[in-house]
């Protein structure tokens, strides 16, 4: 993978420092911001490949900086939320972040996530030309002709189920919100159209993949959504 630049915003020194530390032991390389603003200037004249978002900055929010930088760039945005900040975190990826990690976090989650990206930034790169084949491990979709297929197998799917897989596909490495989900499929959120998601979700998985139990293809985000993984 090539040497991608990360932006590490994060106004609590101790995490910033082990969140570089592991960067730079990794070859990654990166600048830091430690406030909001900061993060915005810093995007706006590095024009980094990835960051890492601390949430409660000192001055203006970690959502709204989410804001800012999704007006003029995709960069992916990882999140950095304490375990008591979860509606602050779907705030985030209803906002436009791409991922997020806990806090206290494991430098191996750290790097996990980061591998999550650049697969995603790569597909990103390959899918600026609209591609109307759609193609993961096992797993193509035809949009032209708008149907899925698991290997040679053709996928029996009903509308809503083939419109899951498309979203989900579409965003491969990106974590949906139940929210973003039922508004792309159904215009709305109520409750019951999370209810709904659940149902569909768990026919489309019992197609999709060969170990509902472990999914290969589509991810669990509990209380927060569902993220289609690139498969290697
Ligand atoms: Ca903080």
């Amino acid at each position: 993978m090539s040497k991608i630049m990360i932006l590490v915003v994060e106004d609590d020194a101790p995490v910033r420092n082990l969140i570089t530390t592991t960067l730079k032991a990794h070859d990654y390389r990166y600048i830091t911001a430690a406030t909001g603003e900061g993060a915005v200037m810093e995007t706006a004249s590095h024009n980094p490949d990835v960051i890492f978002l601390d949430l409660g900055l000192p001055d203006i929010d970690g959502v709204e900086v989410i804001r800012r930088i999704r007006t003029w760039s995709n960069i992916p945005i990882i999140v950095i939320s304490a375990r008591s900040e979860d509606t602050d975190k779907i705030d985030a990826l209803d906002a436009g972040a791409d991922d997020y990690l806990t806090k206290p976090f494991s430098v191996e989650e750290l790097l996990a996530r980061l591998r999550v990206t650049q697969r995603r930034l790569a597909l990103m790169q390959n899918n600026n030309a609209q591609q109307a084949m759609f193609i993961n491990g096992q797993l193509r979709i035809d949009y032209a002709a708008g149907c899925a297929f698991l290997g040679e197998e053709e996928l029996h799917l009903t509308p809503i189920e083939y419109k899951l897989l498309c979203l989900l596909a579409r965003n491969t490495g990106k974590v949906l919100t139940h929210k973003f989900i039922t508004q792309s499929i159904w215009g709305s959120s109520w409750e019951n159209d999370v209810a709904s998601l659940r149902v569909f979700m768990a026919t489309l998985r019992k197609k999709l993949e060969s170990r509902p139990g472990s999914p290969q293809y589509i991810q669990t985000h509990i209380g927060i959504g569902y993220r289609m993984l690139k498969i290697e």
